[in-house]
């Protein structure tokens, strides 16, 4: 599904001059190349503030506790996302509550939250999917009319861009707190785990500065229970290489795309990615719909040594873990069937014209 040996072989001298530079100083922690790396994120994102922390999902928690919620508060999201996004709600004894998607962005669909709110409703939780915003627009009429948070789940979409009110955003910069993942196989990967949580308001970001860092402003002394997560200097060092090849790799991921579409257009049974008119795509994933036996197609495809995966599989809704919601099947068939449509195929920064024909050939010989 993607390439890193590739990416990194292209890129091998400067990212083995960064981390040797970090072993050398060992300052492994809170070292230089993480403040160098935020502040540069800060500035390719159009955010005031940035954090790093451990991962992704430590990102949304932190975001969650630096807003003062009380348990029981509930947070709008999405059924159809990464179980990190609602895993943080639940453990802090918030409630997820779910609304719908649309079928073309698979993102939440903003129609349907208005209906969710109760008296309980404190925070909006978007997650732009694949690589795609959800529609911020809509979404922060809505937040502002009652007077919600609003988190950007931003892990699957970094770089992408949004229209608002006529002005362009990077995604994960709108709403109060934007996070991301630097899993390495996100658009912007590290070679370990890390995260960022983003935002604009000065006193939000000391509030998460200082939980990431066990709810402490002076080493020692304690305001609040925090959390310890860090992102380490040989991430940051590693990022911050990245970072500056990023709109490169999203070109790449951008022409591969084109090349899928070009090539799968004319093949009715699949529905492939849609472009919202408000977003960029930056094609984290190519996932299309396979109307019927999307299984066997998948089979298929491993059979001609194709990898190709499910996004998600069974919706958070169904889920084992989440039965204390209360949710049934049909409560949110958009995503379900989503859940038994949706198929991403290979999408990185490496893919050559020859495995993108190669793709498409075997589709075809699948249809014909
Ligand atoms: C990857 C991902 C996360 C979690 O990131 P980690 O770094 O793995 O903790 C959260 N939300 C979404 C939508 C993701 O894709």
């Amino acid at each position: 599904m993607v390439d890193l040996v590739s990416q990194y072989t292209s890129i091998k001298p400067q990212i083995d001059e960064a981390i040797h530079e970090v072993i050398d100083s060992s300052r492994f922690i809170n070292g230089p190349t993480v403040k160098e790396f935020v502040c540069n994120l800060s500035g390719y994102l159009g955010s005031k503030y940035t954090l790093g922390c451990g991962n992704g999902t430590d990102a949304i928690q932190i975001a969650l506790m630096a807003l003062d919620l009380e348990p029981g508060d509930e947070v709008i999201t999405t059924p159809f996302t990464f179980v990190a996004t609602i895993e943080v709600i639940g453990l802090l004894g918030l409630k997820p509550v779910f609304v719908d998607i649309d079928p073309r962005t698979f993102n939440l669909d903003v129609s349907k939250i208005e209906s969710a709110i109760t008296e309980r409703t404190k925070v909006v939780l978007p997650v732009h999917l694949y690589g795609q915003s959800t529609d911020m627009q809509l979404l922060l009429k809505v937040a502002q009319k009652h007077n919600l948070y609003v988190i950007e789940d931003n892990a699957q979409s970094i770089g992408c861009e949004v229209l608002v009110d006529g002005v362009t955003h990077k995604t994960g910069t709108i709403g109060d707190f934007g996070t991301l993942s630097f899993f390495p196989s996100k658009n912007l990967g590290a070679f370990g785990d890390g995260g960022s949580v983003s935002c604009n308001d000065e006193e939000l970001f000391q509030k998460a500065t200082m939980i990431a860092k066990h709810g402490s402003k002076v080493k020692y002394y304690y305001d609040m229970i925090g959390i310890n997560s860090r992102l380490d200097s040989i991430q940051a060092a590693i990022l911050d290489v990245k970072l500056s090849n990023l709109d490169q790799y999203i070109t790449k991921r951008q022409t591969a795309a084109a090349k899928y579409d070009e090539m799968l257009k004319d093949v009715d049974a699949l529905t492939l990615p849609f472009r919202a008119q408000y977003s960029s795509h930056v094609f984290h994933q190519y996932t299309i719909r396979v109307k019927e036996n999307r299984d066997e197609l998948k089979i298929f495809l491993s059979d001609h040594k194709i990898p190709s995966m499910i996004y998600y599989p069974k919706a958070l809704h169904l889920q084992p873990a989440y039965q204390y919601l209360g949710y049934k099947p049909g409560d949110f068939p958009v995503t379900e069937m989503c859940c038994n449509e949706v198929l991403s195929l290979p999408m990185h920064t490496e893919l050559d014209a020859e495995q993108l024909d190669y793709i498409g050939e075997t589709i075809h010989s699948y249809y014909k």
